[in-house]
Protein backbone atom coordinates (compact mmCIF):
# COMPACT_ATOMS: atom_id res chain seq x y z
CA UNK A 1 0.00 0.00 0.00
CA UNK A 2 1.83 2.90 -0.96
CA UNK A 3 -0.22 5.72 0.04
CA UNK A 4 -2.13 4.32 2.80
CA UNK A 5 -4.47 6.51 4.64
CA UNK A 6 -8.27 6.46 5.68
CA UNK A 7 -10.51 4.12 6.33
CA UNK A 8 -14.17 4.90 7.66
CA UNK A 9 -15.69 5.91 11.52
CA UNK A 10 -16.35 9.53 11.82
CA UNK A 11 -18.59 12.18 10.59
CA UNK A 12 -18.18 14.52 7.48
CA UNK A 13 -17.67 17.79 6.56
CA UNK A 14 -16.89 20.23 3.75
CA UNK A 15 -13.25 20.02 1.95
CA UNK A 16 -12.30 23.78 0.81
CA UNK A 17 -9.02 25.16 -0.64
CA UNK A 18 -8.66 28.22 1.15
CA UNK A 19 -7.54 29.99 4.89
CA UNK A 20 -8.26 27.79 7.96
CA UNK A 21 -6.75 29.33 10.62
CA UNK A 22 -4.61 33.16 10.73
CA UNK A 23 -1.18 31.35 9.20
CA UNK A 24 -2.61 28.38 7.03
CA UNK A 25 -3.85 27.99 3.37
CA UNK A 26 -5.00 24.57 1.92
CA UNK A 27 -4.48 23.69 -1.48
CA UNK A 28 -6.31 20.69 -2.45
CA UNK A 29 -4.69 18.15 -4.76
CA UNK A 30 -6.41 16.54 -7.28
CA UNK A 31 -6.11 13.02 -6.39
CA UNK A 32 -9.20 12.43 -4.45
CA UNK A 33 -10.10 8.15 -3.98
CA UNK A 34 -11.25 6.29 -1.32
CA UNK A 35 -7.70 5.93 0.47
CA UNK A 36 -7.12 9.65 -0.04
CA UNK A 37 -10.92 11.24 0.82
CA UNK A 38 -10.83 14.27 -1.34
CA UNK A 39 -7.27 14.53 -2.27
CA UNK A 40 -3.90 15.28 -0.25
CA UNK A 41 -4.22 18.63 1.69
CA UNK A 42 -1.27 20.77 0.21
CA UNK A 43 -0.72 23.40 3.28
CA UNK A 44 1.28 26.38 2.68
CA UNK A 45 1.93 28.31 6.23
CA UNK A 46 3.43 32.10 6.58
CA UNK A 47 3.02 35.07 9.28
CA UNK A 48 0.35 37.39 8.57
CA UNK A 49 2.97 40.12 7.90
CA UNK A 50 6.08 37.85 6.05
CA UNK A 51 6.71 37.86 2.45
CA UNK A 52 8.03 34.22 3.02
CA UNK A 53 5.91 31.12 3.21
CA UNK A 54 6.52 27.20 4.49
CA UNK A 55 4.54 24.68 2.02
CA UNK A 56 3.86 21.12 4.18
CA UNK A 57 3.72 18.45 1.70
CA UNK A 58 3.42 19.61 -1.63
CA UNK A 59 1.64 16.05 -2.49
CA UNK A 60 1.52 13.87 -5.97
CA UNK A 61 3.78 14.65 -9.01
CA UNK A 62 1.02 17.07 -10.49
CA UNK A 63 2.46 19.97 -11.97
CA UNK A 64 -1.01 21.95 -12.66
CA UNK A 65 -1.24 20.91 -8.55
CA UNK A 66 2.06 22.32 -8.00
CA UNK A 67 1.81 25.84 -10.20
CA UNK A 68 -1.01 26.34 -8.12
CA UNK A 69 0.28 26.15 -4.51
CA UNK A 70 3.12 28.53 -5.95
CA UNK A 71 0.63 30.84 -7.57
CA UNK A 72 -2.14 30.87 -4.37
CA UNK A 73 0.95 31.76 -2.23
CA UNK A 74 2.44 34.70 -4.83
CA UNK A 75 -0.96 36.30 -4.81
CA UNK A 76 -0.86 36.75 -1.37
CA UNK A 77 2.44 38.48 -1.99
CA UNK A 78 4.49 35.64 -0.86
CA UNK A 79 7.31 33.67 -1.95
CA UNK A 80 7.93 29.83 -0.95
CA UNK A 81 11.17 29.39 1.15
CA UNK A 82 10.87 26.32 2.38
CA UNK A 83 9.29 22.92 1.58
CA UNK A 84 8.75 20.20 4.58
CA UNK A 85 7.20 16.54 4.64
CA UNK A 86 4.99 15.10 7.00
CA UNK A 87 6.19 11.17 5.76
CA UNK A 88 6.97 9.65 2.65
CA UNK A 89 3.69 8.51 1.10
CA UNK A 90 3.94 9.30 -2.46
CA UNK A 91 0.47 11.24 -2.39
CA UNK A 92 2.40 13.61 -0.15
CA UNK A 93 6.10 13.39 -1.05
CA UNK A 94 6.00 12.15 -4.45
CA UNK A 95 5.68 15.88 -6.35
CA UNK A 96 8.35 17.44 -3.40
CA UNK A 97 11.70 17.15 -5.75
CA UNK A 98 9.66 19.04 -9.34
CA UNK A 99 8.14 21.77 -6.29
CA UNK A 100 11.47 22.53 -4.77
CA UNK A 101 12.82 22.65 -8.29
CA UNK A 102 9.88 24.94 -9.35
CA UNK A 103 10.52 27.06 -6.35
CA UNK A 104 14.35 26.51 -5.77
CA UNK A 105 13.50 25.82 -2.25
CA UNK A 106 15.20 22.69 0.17
CA UNK A 107 12.87 19.73 1.26
CA UNK A 108 13.72 18.85 4.64
CA UNK A 109 11.83 15.13 5.76
CA UNK A 110 12.47 12.67 8.79
CA UNK A 111 13.44 10.48 5.99
CA UNK A 112 17.17 10.89 4.88
CA UNK A 113 16.28 9.94 1.41
CA UNK A 114 13.73 12.42 1.15
CA UNK A 115 15.74 15.36 1.93
CA UNK A 116 17.07 17.85 -0.52
CA UNK A 117 19.52 20.15 0.72
CA UNK A 118 21.74 19.36 3.96
CA UNK A 119 19.12 20.01 6.57
CA UNK A 120 17.26 17.03 7.99
CA UNK A 121 14.21 17.48 10.35
CA UNK A 122 14.26 15.84 14.13
CA UNK A 123 12.05 16.32 17.26
CA UNK A 124 12.05 19.61 18.79
CA UNK A 125 13.29 21.33 15.87
CA UNK A 126 11.55 24.87 15.56
CA UNK A 127 11.20 26.06 11.64
CA UNK A 128 11.59 30.08 12.06
CA UNK A 129 11.12 30.74 7.95
CA UNK A 130 9.70 34.58 8.06
CA UNK A 131 9.20 34.47 11.62
CA UNK A 132 6.74 31.68 12.06
CA UNK A 133 7.17 29.20 14.86
CA UNK A 134 6.19 25.91 13.61
CA UNK A 135 7.52 22.98 16.31
CA UNK A 136 8.17 19.35 14.86
CA UNK A 137 6.43 16.64 16.88
CA UNK A 138 7.67 13.02 15.95
CA UNK A 139 4.52 11.18 15.78
CA UNK A 140 5.39 7.70 14.36
CA UNK A 141 3.06 4.60 13.68
CA UNK A 142 0.92 5.63 10.47
CA UNK A 143 4.40 5.51 8.77
CA UNK A 144 8.30 5.12 10.59
CA UNK A 145 8.85 8.39 9.64
CA UNK A 146 6.05 10.31 10.30
CA UNK A 147 5.94 14.22 11.60
CA UNK A 148 3.68 16.27 13.03
CA UNK A 149 4.01 19.91 13.06
CA UNK A 150 2.75 22.84 15.95
CA UNK A 151 1.83 25.54 15.04
CA UNK A 152 2.05 27.55 18.27
CA UNK A 153 0.75 30.97 17.23
CA UNK A 154 -2.78 29.65 15.73
CA UNK A 155 -2.92 26.50 18.41
CA UNK A 156 -3.29 24.11 15.65
CA UNK A 157 -1.09 20.57 14.61
CA UNK A 158 -0.49 19.86 11.18
CA UNK A 159 -0.84 15.90 11.53
CA UNK A 160 -0.22 15.03 8.00
CA UNK A 161 -1.84 11.28 7.63
CA UNK A 162 -1.53 10.41 11.86
CA UNK A 163 -5.30 12.18 12.16
CA UNK A 164 -7.23 12.57 9.68
CA UNK A 165 -10.41 15.44 9.13
CA UNK A 166 -12.46 12.06 8.39
CA UNK A 167 -11.94 8.28 8.96
CA UNK A 168 -9.39 6.35 11.15
CA UNK A 169 -6.21 6.01 9.85
CA UNK A 170 -4.12 3.15 8.84
CA UNK A 171 -0.90 1.68 10.49
CA UNK A 172 1.18 0.86 7.73
CA UNK A 173 2.89 -2.58 8.95
CA UNK A 174 5.40 -3.21 8.78
CA UNK A 175 7.21 0.26 9.04
CA UNK A 176 3.89 1.43 11.04
CA UNK A 177 3.74 -0.11 14.19
CA UNK A 178 1.02 0.24 16.57
CA UNK A 179 3.07 0.99 19.71
CA UNK A 180 4.48 4.08 18.40
CA UNK A 181 1.38 5.01 17.01
CA UNK A 182 -0.33 4.79 20.22
CA UNK A 183 2.39 6.95 22.06
CA UNK A 184 2.30 9.75 18.92
CA UNK A 185 -1.67 9.99 19.71
CA UNK A 186 -0.83 9.98 23.26
CA UNK A 187 2.00 13.22 22.28
CA UNK A 188 -0.49 15.03 20.16
CA UNK A 189 -3.44 14.76 23.02
CA UNK A 190 -0.77 16.31 25.55
CA UNK A 191 -0.59 19.39 22.87
CA UNK A 192 -4.25 19.29 23.03
CA UNK A 193 -4.25 19.28 26.79
CA UNK A 194 -1.35 20.99 28.16
CA UNK A 195 -0.72 23.06 25.31
CA UNK A 196 -3.78 24.46 24.30
CA UNK A 197 -3.84 22.94 20.53
CA UNK A 198 -7.49 22.93 19.66
CA UNK A 199 -7.44 22.58 15.76
CA UNK A 200 -6.27 19.58 13.64
CA UNK A 201 -4.80 20.31 9.71
CA UNK A 202 -4.99 17.24 8.72
CA UNK A 203 -3.37 15.57 5.22
CA UNK A 204 -6.59 14.63 4.24
CA UNK A 205 -10.08 15.78 4.70
CA UNK A 206 -11.75 19.02 6.86
CA UNK A 207 -9.99 20.51 9.77
CA UNK A 208 -10.96 19.24 12.35
CA UNK A 209 -11.56 22.39 15.15
CA UNK A 210 -11.71 19.79 18.63
CA UNK A 211 -8.48 18.59 18.77
CA UNK A 212 -8.27 16.92 21.82
CA UNK A 213 -12.10 15.29 21.16
CA UNK A 214 -10.37 14.16 17.31
CA UNK A 215 -7.50 12.26 19.26
CA UNK A 216 -10.00 10.76 22.06
CA UNK A 217 -11.38 9.52 19.21
CA UNK A 218 -8.77 8.18 17.55
CA UNK A 219 -7.60 6.32 20.75
CA UNK A 220 -11.28 5.08 21.54
CA UNK A 221 -11.33 3.56 18.33
CA UNK A 222 -7.56 2.01 18.22
CA UNK A 223 -8.74 0.49 21.53
CA UNK A 224 -12.20 -0.95 20.10
CA UNK A 225 -10.76 -2.22 17.47
CA UNK A 226 -7.60 -3.83 19.13
CA UNK A 227 -10.15 -5.60 21.31
CA UNK A 228 -12.20 -6.65 18.07
CA UNK A 229 -9.06 -8.22 16.65
CA UNK A 230 -7.96 -9.92 19.90
CA UNK A 231 -11.82 -11.81 19.90
CA UNK A 232 -11.78 -12.14 16.55
CA UNK A 233 -8.52 -15.00 17.40
CA UNK A 234 -9.21 -16.39 20.71
CA UNK A 235 -12.78 -17.55 18.43
CA UNK A 236 -10.11 -19.10 15.96
CA UNK A 237 -9.72 -16.68 13.06
CA UNK A 238 -5.35 -17.27 12.26
CA UNK A 239 -4.85 -15.64 9.13
CA UNK A 240 -4.88 -11.67 8.70
CA UNK A 241 -7.41 -11.81 5.96
CA UNK A 242 -9.72 -13.99 8.03
CA UNK A 243 -9.16 -11.33 10.89
CA UNK A 244 -9.75 -8.47 8.77
CA UNK A 245 -13.09 -10.22 7.18
CA UNK A 246 -14.33 -10.88 10.68
CA UNK A 247 -13.61 -7.10 11.79
CA UNK A 248 -13.29 -4.99 9.18
CA UNK A 249 -16.95 -6.53 8.12
CA UNK A 250 -18.65 -3.22 7.90
CA UNK A 251 -16.38 -1.71 5.75
CA UNK A 252 -15.94 -1.52 2.15
CA UNK A 253 -14.09 -4.36 0.35
CA UNK A 254 -11.83 -1.86 -1.52
CA UNK A 255 -10.23 -0.71 2.17
CA UNK A 256 -9.35 -4.57 3.04
CA UNK A 257 -5.85 -4.70 1.76
CA UNK A 258 -5.49 -1.44 4.15
CA UNK A 259 -6.84 -2.88 6.64
CA UNK A 260 -5.21 -5.84 6.71
CA UNK A 261 -2.24 -3.57 7.10
CA UNK A 262 -3.43 -2.49 9.91
CA UNK A 263 -4.27 -5.95 11.50
CA UNK A 264 -0.98 -6.71 11.00
CA UNK A 265 -0.05 -3.97 13.16
CA UNK A 266 -2.38 -5.13 15.87
CA UNK A 267 -1.32 -8.81 15.72
CA UNK A 268 2.41 -7.86 16.02
CA UNK A 269 1.48 -5.34 19.35
CA UNK A 270 -0.67 -7.89 20.28
CA UNK A 271 2.25 -10.86 20.18
CA UNK A 272 4.69 -8.36 21.64
CA UNK A 273 2.46 -7.51 24.25
CA UNK A 274 1.42 -11.22 25.62
CA UNK A 275 -1.89 -11.05 24.77
CA UNK A 276 -2.35 -13.82 22.43
ZN1 LIG B 1 0.41 8.23 4.45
Amino acid sequence: MSNAAALPGQPRGAVLSGPATARAVNVLAPNASPMTLDGTNTWIVAEPDSDLAVVIDPGPLDDTHLRAVIDVAERAGRRIALTLLTHGHPDHAEGAARFAELTRTKVRALDPALRLGDEGLTAGDVITTGGLELRVVPTPGHTADSLSFHLLADRAVLTGDTILGRGTTVVAHPDGRLGDYLDSLRRLRSLTVDDGVHTVLPGHGPVLDDAQGAVEFYLAHRAHRLAQVETAVEAGHRTASAVVAQVYADVDRSLWPAAELSVLAQLEYLGEHGLI
